[in-house]
């Protein structure tokens, strides 16, 4: 069975698709470890079913789009859900590699003005070769870039922008994220990293 939303103490989770333009060396979805549960999506979701799954909607304090895989990969179906949940005055939040640009072409930060309070970036690494080393873009080098663009432009149209790097990354490279973050005037977010 498919799960398209689910709990983690406050805030609502919503999965809605398997895709991703990377295979970083640290995803989940080079194990099985959520399989088991549903989160390895056997069917894509429409808006509909996503909403329909939503439980205790009321109680919720953020809802945020994440996905086993990229959610930019559904960004229609992103957006109408989000205008359902705005619609109901909840907070929403979208975690992205960044690379919208190549992945769905211009235009998606203004497409999340309105409907998506944060959005998180992940950086992953302070430069674009590190990045793809790390990361494996389908779209090679120039996703490090896309992503940075990426999130440079929606602080035109979002409320809070957030790079995120894990604190493996060495304190040099989590120095670089600093000034990268600075440079673009969003916000830094250190992860500690879990495996
Ligand atoms: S960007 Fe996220 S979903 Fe995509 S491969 Fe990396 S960790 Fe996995």
């Amino acid at each position: 069975m498919d799960t398209y939303t689910y709990r983690l103490g406050n805030k609502i989770y919503v999965n809605l698709t398997n895709r991703c333009s990377n295979d970083c060396e640290f995803c989940v979805r080079r194990t099985d470890a959520f399989r088991d549960i549903g989160l390895w999506l056997e069917h894509e979701p429409s808006a509909e079913e996503v909403i329909n799954s939503f439980e205790d909607l009321d109680s919720a304090e953020e809802i945020v789009f994440c996905g086993y895989g990229e959610p930019m990969y559904r960004l229609d179906v992103m957006c109408e859900v989000a205008d359902y949940l705005k619609s109901k005055g909840k907070r929403t939040r979208v975690n992205t590699n960044g690379q919208a640009a190549l992945i769905c072409g211009e235009g998606v930060p203004e497409k999340l003005g309105g409907r998506i309070d944060t959005v998180n970036v992940s950086l992953n690494a302070a430069d674009a070769k590190a990045y793809q080393a790390l990361c494996h873009s389908e779209f090679g080098e120039k996703a490090f870039y896309a992503l940075l663009d990426f999130a440079k432009e929606c602080k035109k149209y979002v409320p809070r922008v957030v790079l995120s790097i894990v604190d493996v990354a060495g304190e040099s490279e989590l120095e670089k994220a600093r000034a990268i973050a600075d440079a673009l005037g969003v916000e830094l977010r250190i992860r500690t990293y879990v495996k």
